[in-house]
């Protein structure tokens, strides 16, 4: 049987793909103080006390690349997503890994073209995750006080939740997912009853 090296696979995905850099999967990267010494990082954000932080979307990503590779921190060296596991232990090839990111990518592009469009729903600035949590509260607003989001809102809702659904299978578990459930659930029950009104 011929082997495949997996590891340059992996490599390979990644080189394609670089959205655990753009807030998709986090809020910030911390970095040691004696890291990025060679770097000028500029106005760097304080995450949390104490902590050196890299906010995301990360000011080094260029197009899907690290433009500090070679300096850039050990928590970037170290984060493996489940697809990028996958690739290297050999669970799955490549293509399905690029599939994947595919996939998630095209999802990114229709909620970036609705950002662009309607004020207030940019995703791209401040990143998905931040986003997602900044919109879900939004929404339960509305929903709390018996009020319908908007077409354009409940479309950004559905979105959302089929991006977490493919975050939370392929990328890295998220506490997300089950708060955008919920709120697709409590936007139909409220439309259902609007219309038996
Ligand atoms: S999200 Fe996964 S596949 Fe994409 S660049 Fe990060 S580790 Fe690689
Ligand atoms: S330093 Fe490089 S690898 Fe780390 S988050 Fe920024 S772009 Fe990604």
């Amino acid at each position: 049987m011929e082997k495949t090296n997996t590891a340059q696979d992996a490599s390979n995905l990644c080189q394609q793909c670089g959205l655990c850099c753009t807030g998709l999967l986090f809020e910030y990267v911390s970095f040691k103080e004696h890291e990025l010494q060679n770097v000028d990082v500029g106005a760097y954000k304080m995450n949390k006390p104490g902590k050196r932080a890299l906010t995301h979307p990360c000011q080094f990503l260029d197009g899907t690349s690290c433009g500090i590779y070679i300096d850039r921190p050990s928590k970037c060296r170290s984060f493996a997503c489940i697809s990028r596991q996958k690739v290297l232990n050999g669970t799955i090839a490549l293509d399905e890994g690029n599939a994947v990111v595919a996939e998630i990518q095209g999802l990114l592009l229709q909620l970036a073209s609705i950002g662009e469009e309607t004020p207030g729903l940019d995703y791209q600035t401040i990143g998905f995750r931040k986003f997602c949590e900044k919109f879900a509260k939004s929404i339960d607003k509305k929903l709390n006080k018996g009020t319908l989001p908007t077409e354009t809102e409940q479309k950004v809702v559905s979105l959302c939740f089929e991006i977490i659904k493919i975050i939370d299978r392929h990328f890295r578990k998220t506490s997300r997912l089950n708060k955008y459930a919920q709120l697709v659930t409590n936007i139909d029950y409220l439309a259902e009853s609007t219309k038996q009104r």
